[in-house]
């Protein structure tokens, strides 16, 4: 008996295996990062890494093809008004920003994906509204095709992640997908840890853990494949 694929990674794949896999899971995943900033402990692609490892994981789950992340952002710590980090960010924006979105999802449509799901992992604003927004537009002109646009803390409750930059909830997750990029020992030891001085948004990342990283990871698991499943019995 001939094995179904049931995901992929669309610039890894032939024709024929991207084939195999829409066949029964006509589904593209379409992680969106950002290159950011994110303080002394963490790497610039964070956000995508994030993104790219969290879609990839939900497609292995519900099925479907995993595009290359968008490492494209606007609304980044580097033009917030209170902070200082104008070094290693690369900024777009906002009209570029919805401009690519619509291209991205109507080739995707084009292309007879049936359901996209774009999965952001830069919370900056008003990015994370644009994409939704373009989203929304599209699930109108297109209503044989859904795209279902989020953040991962949209499905999570707050006490286990909430919107965040390089705080725990991030840096934890960092260091579930990629441990040897994160280096906690670069903030101090002691003392407050803040915005304006660490590029941090949300709780002290100091006691991060991959295994926190995991379970935020395992709960985001849990409810976006239950919605894939869903979203699978009206679409595809
Ligand atoms: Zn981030």
């Amino acid at each position: 008996m001939k094995e179904t694929i049931m995901w992929g990674a669309f610039e890894q794949m032939r024709p024929a295996q991207i084939e195999a896999i829409t066949a029964s899971f006509p589904i593209a995943y379409l992680p969106w990062g950002a290159l950011e900033y994110h303080g002394s402990h963490n790497p610039t692609g964070l956000d995508s890494i994030k993104a790219y490892g969290m879609a990839t994981d939900l497609a292995k789950r519900a099925g479907g093809v995993v595009f290359p992340v968008v490492h494209a952002a606007a609304n980044l710590i580097s033009s917030y008004p209170l902070c200082d980090f104008k070094q290693h960010s690369i900024e777009f924006s906002e009209e570029l920003i919805r401009m690519m979105c619509q291209e991205y999802l109507e080739q995707l449509i084009k292309q007879d994906y049936k359901l996209i799901v774009l999965l952001t992992g830069h919370a900056g604003e008003p990015h994370i509204d644009i994409l939704k927004e373009v989203a929304a537009e599209m699930n109108v002109t297109h209503p044989n095709f859904h795209v279902w646009a989020l953040a991962e803390f949209d499905i999570l409750p707050d006490e286990l992640l909430v919107a965040n930059h390089s705080a725990i909830g991030e840096t934890s997750l960092q260091l579930y997908f990629a441990p040897h990029t994160v280096a906690l020992d670069t903030l101090p030891l002691i003392g407050e840890i803040t915005l304006e001085e660490h590029a941090v948004s949300g709780a002290d990342p100091r006691p991060a853990t991959a295994a926190h990283g995991k379970k935020i990871l395992d709960a985001f698991l849990a409810k976006a494949t239950n919605k894939v499943e869903e979203l699978k019995k009206s679409f595809c």
